[in-house]
């Protein structure tokens, strides 16, 4: 006789795979049969299946009856102690396994949880919003396309099939697959592990695997089409889920099944590969740069990556374009379907899966407010690189291909600070010629018009290596055979790169810099090698430069220490921080475990920074700075402080960078340097900054721009959103998707509405420059999300900056409030004729 029990269901997040396979683990040992029923919706469910439990769509608090079904005593104990497990070892396992799920980094918009759409979640790694349909790049299988073919070789062989061989095949299959799994889950940790656990689960799932049987013997399926019509009909089933994490198990069974596939001898499975033919949001685990550079670039209109390191030359491209990025999203390429719709948030580090329409309003607004924002940068583009007190700092680009020029020039760029030449050879079997790298370096001199471009020489290895560039396989290629130390085997590329730029600089300024330089004799050494490549020419007749400068990055501390006596040697420095900063640190710039130590604020850093350009300076020589950290307009005055001569980024940083240093004076930034100098960490200097920031600008509370008399917002989320881009566009919020973090929080411990149609959203944030009110009258009440459920046609919002100074501006929220206490004042705002009128009632109550 089977025993029976009822219990509530008591994980929050329901059964997801997790605690499906904890469960399945459970009863596996158990002899008998386990059925698992849900009350709620009636379904029934195999507790030896994930699969089967999962599709049970149990959720929180569901009531479930449970059906042990064995011989005699041991079904009474063992349902005992399946009810025990349930309500108290499976919850704390649950909870510990949440806890190992690494926080993102990622900001959710409001409007995506209180919608529950599907997202993914990663790090921001190149600002803008994109929308479009989805290209895998390394795609899971497209298993409809591939059945549709496999039906017709199906139909000509039924006949000839015989069921019992492909069932045998088929289970020999699946037990060398499981022998493989837990063979690598002995080597593996982490996620890895997590992943491998899945997969193993689904392998032996009992579900799964008498679905294949089933369609081997009842339709007579050869063994591949029952693998990869049950993986279909699976896929399917927890593919249509709106829960992360049955689209993630759905991202397994197509993994289980491929490789099955595979040992079955599917000749398709190398089909799947696809080419990126029309404008699409690319997904991938990492892209290498030859494959961002072989697609179109109005192809690519976002990018969500699982890998690439924020520095990786990828994502420095992507920033140089304007496409919007992602990094860090665990899984991506497994989990997000080709040809599904998706939102890119590259300034909040999400991807929101086939979006609802509340979502996609809120992003219209979001790519409106990108678009606004862009006129404004446009405008910023064209001051010229100089500090408030006339000191000249060239504000430059990072190109990586001469496409890049045009964008580069129209961002505002003086001149080009690094042009990565190894970005020309990714990817390519064949190294060009001295000939045509001279056609090429002399396209970019010409286009350059008398602007100055500084060549790098091919910085190979490392993290960037070239497949025609042969190099030994090391255990640490970061600290090993890379840039300059690889030019004396590999003489010819060398030699034919610098004569092609000697005889490029004919036609306009270039400059010639080494990357990964460490020592004098180094240097000594290129020197006289570019002193006989003159020679060379000279003796051959073809027209040259000799003339053109020859500088070194400065992205080794060993040359930062001894920059005077390199300063003898060299005509310019340019600081490499992406690599300068993780050769100090010892932290590996592309691995987001030890991002941590990326600090550019670091005293210690500063110290190095200040003592090498002055050592230069000293020499007569200049210095510029071209790691990614240049394009952070935030960090400006520090580095207008440190001396540097050229700043060098991104070209879509350049606007904001120079209207940030046309609001500057050295000697400020200087004391500013020189106190972060005397600070013990970064946080302590960045807090130096913040003052820095908040001494120097203040403005009035409020003005006609931050003044919405006929908003039209649909919801909360849509007015904090409002709120966030009036002041963002304003100038007075450098991050909004951070600022509306700040209101949000506010409004999660008490929300702000206070009666009479009114609400007074208000935060204090670091990224807040000055005190600023705003004021929305909305075209149609909305929701508050309060307790006491009020509609709100009326929003003031107060913004104030962190730090000391100003929490005495807070005042200025129960003197307001106290104001609009008053109908008098309320109705004065709901009538006023003009945004002016509003500033000047707003002002009256604060002064
Ligand atoms: C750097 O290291 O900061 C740099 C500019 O060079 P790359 O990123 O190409 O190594
Ligand atoms: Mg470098």
């Amino acid at each position: 006789m089977a025993v029976e029990f009822t219990f509530e269901f008591p994980l929050p997040l329901g059964l997801h795979a997790r605690p499906a396979s904890f469960i399945q683990e459970k009863c596996q040992n158990f002899a008998g049969e386990i059925i698992w029923e849900n009350l709620r919706n009636g379904r029934k469910a195999d507790a030896k299946s994930v699969l089967s439990l999962v599709t049970s769509d149990t959720q929180h608090r569901d009531a479930c009856r449970l059906i042990v079904a064995g011989n005699g005593e041991s079904e009474k104990e063992f349902a005992a102690e399946l009810r025990q497990f349930l309500l108290q070892e499976l919850p704390l396992r649950e909870e510990a396994a949440l806890k190992e799920v690494p926080a993102a980094g990622a900001i959710i918009p409001r409007i995506v949880l209180d919608e529950k759409e599907v997202y993914l979640t990663g790090q921001p790694a190149s600002s803008g919003v994109a929308r479009g349909k989805v290209f895998v790049l390394k795609s899971g299988p497209d298993w409809e396309s591939l059945l549709a073919g496999e039906r017709k070789e199906k139909e000509k062989r039924s006949s000839a099939l015989s069921a019992e061989a492909e069932k045998a095949s088929f289970l020999k299959a699946i037990s060398e697959l499981q022998a493989e799994i837990k063979q690598a889950l002995s080597e593996k940790s982490g996620v890895e592990k997590n992943i491998l656990q899945a997969h193993l689960s689904i392998a032996s799932d009992r579900a799964f695997i008498s679905r294949v049987e089933e369609l081997i013997q009842k339709e007579k399926c050869a063994a591949t089409v029952a693998v990869a019509k049950a993986a279909e009909e699976f896929g399917q089933l927890l593919g249509g889920a709106r829960s992360q994490y049955l689209r993630e198990r759905m991202a397994d069974v197509g993994d289980v099944a491929l490789r099955l596939l595979e040992k079955l001898g599917w000749e398709k499975v190398s089909e799947l590969k696809a080419e990126l033919k029309e404008p699409a949001v690319v997904v991938a685990e990492d892209l290498f740069p030859s494959d961002f550079l072989s697609f179109k670039p109005e192809h690519i209109l976002g990018l969500v990556l699982e890998k690439a390191g924020q520095t990786s030359h990828t994502l420095i491209m992507a920033r140089g374009r304007g496409i919007p990025a992602v990094t860090g999203v665990a899984e991506a390429s497994r989990l997000i379907r080709p040809g599904e719709e998706v939102i890119v948030d590259g300034n909040r580090g999400v991807v929101v899966v086939s979006p609802g329409e509340a979502v996609r309003r809120y992003y219209e607004a979001e790519m409106e407010a990108e678009r606004l924002l862009a006129e404004g940068r446009r405008k910023k583009a064209q001051l010229p690189g100089m500090t408030a007190d006339g000191r000249k700092v060239e504000i430059a680009a990072n190109i990586g291909h001469p496409e890049e020029l045009k964008k580069a020039w129209q961002d505002g760029a003086e001149a080009v600070g690094v042009f990565r030449t190894e970005l020309l050879i990714y990817g390519k079997q064949a190294l060009p010629t001295e000939e045509e790298q001279y056609r090429l370096y002399r396209r970019v001199a010409e286009e350059a018009e008398s602007r100055p471009i500084i060549l790098r020489t091919f910085d190979i290895g490392g993290d960037k290596p070239i497949p025609s560039v042969s190099l030994p396989h090391e255990p640490n290629p970061f600290l090993g055979y890379r840039g300059v130390r690889i030019y004396q085997e590999h003489y010819e590329l060398f030699r034919s790169q610098v004569r092609a730029i000697l005889r490029a600089a004919v036609h306009g300024p270039l400059r010639i810099m080494f990357p990964m330089v460490a020592l004098v004799e180094e240097v000594r050494w290129l020197r006289e090698q570019v002193r006989k490549f003159c020679e060379e020419l000279k003796a051959e007749g073809v027209p040259f430069n000799s003339e053109v400068e020859v500088g070194i990055m400065l992205e080794i501390p060993s040359v930062a220490l001894l920059a005077d006596k390199f300063a003898a040697e060299v005509d310019f420095f340019s600081v490499g921080s992406n690599d300068l900063i993780q050769y100090f640190f010892a932290a590996d710039r592309g691995n987001p475990r030890v991002k941590y130590l990326n600090q550019p604020l670091n005293p210690a850093l500063l110290r190095l920074l200040k003592q090498a350009i002055d050592l230069a300076h000293q020499k007569g020589k200049w210095v510029g700075l071209c790691g990614e950290i240049a394009g952070e307009a935030r960090l400006t005055p520090v580095f207008v402080g440190l001396g540097f001569d050229e700043l060098s980024m991104s070209s879509g940083f350049i606007p904001e960078v120079k209207a940030v240093l046309s609001g500057l004076r050295t000697d400020e930034c200087e004391q500013l340097v020189a106190e972060a100098m005397e600070a013990a960490t970064a946080e302590e200097s960045a807090r130096l900054l913040e003052q820095f920031y908040q001494a120097r600008f203040s403005e009035e509370v409020t003005a006609p721009e931050l003044i919405d008399l006929e908003a039209d917002c649909r919801n909360k989320a849509e007015v904090i959103q409002r709120v966030a881009v009036m002041l963002q566009l304003s100038g007075r919020v450098s991050n909004r998707a951070l600022f509306e973090q700040a209101l949000w929080k506010r409004e999660d411990d008490v929300a702000t509405e206070i009666g009479f149609g009114l609400a007074i959203p208000h935060c204090q944030s670091l990224e807040v420059r000055t005190p600023s009110i705003a004021l929305l009258r909305l075209k149609q009440p909305v929701d508050w999300q309060s307790k006491e459920g009020g509609l709100v046609d009326l929003v003031v919002a107060l913004s104030f900056p962190s730090g000391e100074k100003e929490r005495q501006k807070l005042q200025l929220l129960p003197k307001l409030s106290r104001k609009l206490i008053h109908e008098e004042f309320r109705d004065a705002l709901r009538q006023a004729k003009s945004r002016e009128e509003v500033v000047a009632l707003i002002k009256s109550a604060t002064s």
